[in-house]
């Protein structure tokens, strides 16, 4: 293949004005990162990245790119010299390669460098004549061409390319600071914690897991997904905070009306989740929700289960079709883990009757019921974190433990 770098765009950065430059470097270290072992050459000029390619192969790049947020679109490029001989041959040849059968083309230049002889129309005219002539399968149409052929002349190059493909968008992961991830072991949290990710929000992971009561095989589900989505993290690394939800559990399953059971065994997540964070130093608290998917998810239910934070709740799928969701999951990855059939806290004992439209003053009477402030605080401080990477390879089932007692006994 004649391709012998990769351009870069990052869109809607330029917009950010001052920001810009802190941007731009976190991009640039991000791909440097997911790059690190593959022998290309990365060239920021501040208003592109270029990949050198080294002669890696392309795909192999280009999978990597995948993982940056941040980046808009990218094109393969054959960069050569700018004199004009030199285009038009190298034009030729990019076009020998693209066009196999009768194919509509057209040429358009642009220049950057304007020192440059020719102007670019004149570019244009001389590289188009020069192909048309040279390739016998080739008709110009200005209008409506199969294949643009795209000239760039910047400095003492020229970039020459026939495609742009849209990247991830959004922007470089970490820019927005962090934020706490509610990670069941379902479709929908893996996804919103992708969103959050190319919005800029570095994430941290909270998973309640109540084993033994559900099986280690639902934990290590969770360990799997976060280890995909590292894939999109800084350092291809992310924070897992398992918070033994046991002892809640059953004090809800023994104390509390079993239409309440869901609401109040979710505001005692959220209770748990914004203690974390902000030991964490987490902004925000980000989950999978959804309006109007199940009992807790009505607009009604979600006012009283947020009723006990203040922190913000980035709800990054809150609108999304089912069929999207699956559509994005399916992308990451994570589609195949997340519909492995292992039950979770929120699947084990599911009330027959959950309430839609739970108030807020009759989770407050049940919740007198059991000493929760203290159970919350032991969650808290019982938390077990550790960091999973894209290439870890953690096996909860070790040993036959509850999860807790694993993590204790690896850390050993
Ligand atoms: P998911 O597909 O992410 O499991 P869901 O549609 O099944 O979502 P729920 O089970 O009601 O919906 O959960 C809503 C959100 O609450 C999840 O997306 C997730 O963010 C959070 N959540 C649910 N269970 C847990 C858990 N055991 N640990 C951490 N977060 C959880
Ligand atoms: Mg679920």
């Amino acid at each position: 293949m004649l391709y012998n770098q990769i351009l870069v765009r990052f869109g809607d950065l330029t917009l950010k004005g001052k920001n810009q430059k802190e941007f731009l470097h976190r991009l640039y270290g991000l791909m440097a990162e997911k790059m690190a072992d593959l022998p290309v050459t990365i060239e920021n000029t501040y208003d592109r990245i270029y990949i050198h390619l080294n002669e890696v192969v392309v795909e192999e790049v280009v999978k990597r790119l995948d993982y940056v947020s941040g980046i808009s679109s990218y094109s393969l490029v054959v960069q050569c010299d700018n004199n004009i001989q030199t285009i038009k041959k190298t034009a030729l040849e990019l076009m020998k390669e693209i066009a196999v059968k009768d194919t509509t083309f057209k040429v358009e230049t642009k220049r950057a460098n304007k020192n440059y002889p020719l102007h670019s129309m004149e570019v244009t005219k001389q590289v188009a004549g020069f192909v048309l002539a040279n390739h016998n399968l080739l008709h110009v149409d200005v209008h409506h061409p199969e294949v643009t052929l795209h000239l760039e002349l910047k400095g003492n190059h020229c970039y020459l390319y026939n495609t742009e493909i849209r990247a991830m968008g959004g922007y470089p992961v970490g820019v927005a600071g962090k934020g706490l991830l509610m990670l069941s072991g379902g479709i929908d949290s893996p996804v919103a914690g992708y969103l959050a990710m190319k919005q800029g929000v570095e994430i941290e992971c909270i998973h309640f897991e109540s084993t033994p009561l559900t099986s280690i095989e639902s934990a290590q589900k969770v360990v799997d997904l976060v280890k995909i989505m590292a894939r999109y993290a800084p350092k291809n690394r992310i924070n897992l905070h398992m918070v033994p939800f046991k002892e809640i559990h059953m004090a809800l399953l023994d104390n509390i009306p079993e239409s309440y059971n869901i609401t109040i065994m979710r505001r005692m997540m959220y209770r748990i989740a914004s203690k974390l964070a902000e030991k964490k130093g987490c902004l925000c608290i980000v989950n999978g929700e959804s309006v109007g998917q199940v009992a807790s998810q009505t607009l009604k239910s979600m006012n009283t289960i947020n009723s006990v934070t203040n922190m913000p709740i980035l709800r990054p799928l809150c609108t999304y079709d089912k069929q999207d969701i699956i559509a994005i999951s399916r992308k990451m990855e994570c589609y195949e883990t997340s519909i492995k059939p292992f039950e979770d806290c929120c699947t084990v004992y599911v009330p027959k009757a959950p309430a839609t439209a739970p108030r807020i003053e009759k989770c407050e009477t049940f919740e007198k019921a059991f000493n929760y402030e203290q159970m919350v605080e032991e969650a808290v401080e019982n938390t077990n974190s550790i960091t999973i990477s894209s290439d870890s390879d953690l096996d909860l089932s070790l040993l036959g433990l509850e999860v807790r007692e694993v993590i204790a006994e690896l850390k050993k």
